[in-house]
């Protein structure tokens, strides 16, 4: 068996084309706006943060990025979160990972606003989704990872998902996300004895355990499919935590790195946006300046 390529990027490419087509027939003259909060000097977020910027442009959704020191205290950056919660113009906040040792993410990430929380890290927002509740905000990464595996036209019920990370940023979500698709989930992790045997029982692998190529093609099930979350930098080209060029002739799906999950995120949190800032607007939190738009950038703000 030759396994097909899931392609995450043309994927993404018809969802960005889809929102942004959305955001262009939208009657109203308001812009959603993300406001992206960046700490410290880390070569990785700044790239993410760039092409997380040029593809709002690109959809019709406008990015401010706020950059700080390192050096930031813990509080004082909470105190910008509260600023942009409180900021009508700002419909989605994220806040890029990871944060300075000094700093407590998850009290970071827990004082964005729920309506406001694209990212979905909030524990209000994953509280949400592991009751199964519909309002939840679900972070990109599980969320581009369910429309990967929609597109297979791979029945999802009854099947047995293996996850390989436990983060709460990407295992837990996903693991939650898929078992409310009525899969049979596995969580692993580092401390996982026998992980190939656990793994060559998944119809579905989830690897998100930043281990360069650490799934070979005698963990997979024939006919197995296979989503590569990973981004590893080798020798200084990209890889994921599946050795793909293995695992191809046993499993059905395989997603690249780079092209698979990661433009998925891009686009899943642009589409988290937008729909953020419709409920906004539905519940009559968006802003209106006198110039009659949201997202502005006139002297009225
Ligand atoms: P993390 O370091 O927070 O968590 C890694 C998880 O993998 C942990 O739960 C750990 O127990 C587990 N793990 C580590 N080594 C293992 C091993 N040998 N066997 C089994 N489990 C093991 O990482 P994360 O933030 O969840 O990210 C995971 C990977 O996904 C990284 O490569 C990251 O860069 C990537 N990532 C990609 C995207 C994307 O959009 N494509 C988004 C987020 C993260």
């Amino acid at each position: 068996m030759t396994a097909k390529i899931i392609d995450g990027k043309l994927i993404a490419a018809q969802e960005r084309d889809e929102l942004s087509q959305k955001i262009a027939a939208d009657e109203s003259e308001d812009m959603p706006v993300l406001a992206v909060v960046l700490v410290g000097n880390n070569d990785a977020s700044r790239i993410y943060v760039r092409n997380k910027k040029k593809a709002a442009a690109e959809v019709g959704i406008g990015c401010e990025v706020l950059e700080f020191a390192e050096s930031i205290g813990e509080n004082a950056l909470l105190e910008v979160i509260d600023e942009l919660n409180d900021n009508p113009h700002i419909n989605g906040i994220i806040v890029q990972l990871p944060l300075p040792s000094h700093i407590n993410s998850l009290r970071v990430l827990s004082k964005i606003r729920p309506d406001k929380d694209v990212d979905g890290f909030n524990p209000y927002n994953a509280g949400l989704l592991a009751c199964r509740e519909p309002e939840a905000i679900v972070s990109a990464t599980p969320r581009g990872i369910l429309k990967l595996l929609e597109t297979t036209g791979i029945k999802l019920v009854g099947k047995h998902v293996v996850i390989i990370g436990r983060s709460n940023i990407v295992g837990r979500p996903v693991a939650m996300l898929l078992l409310n698709q009525d899969c049979t989930v596995s969580i692993t992790h580092s401390k996982t004895e026998n992980l190939p045997e656990i793994v060559y029982q998944a119809d579905i692998v989830v690897a998100a355990c930043g281990q360069p190529k650490l799934v070979k093609k005698d963990w997979i099930k024939d006919g197995a499919v296979v989503i590569d979350v990973g981004i590893n930098r080798v020798d200084g080209k990209l890889c994921g935590d599946v050795d793909f060029d293995d695992v191809l002739e046993k499993a059905s799906f395989v997603t690249p790195v780079p092209g698979g999950v990661g433009p998925m995120t891009v686009a899943m949190l642009l589409k988290n946006t937008y729909e953020a800032f419709q409920k906004q607007r539905l519940n009559g939190n968006v802003h209106k300046c006198s110039c009659g738009k949201n997202g502005c950038h006139c002297e009225h703000r």
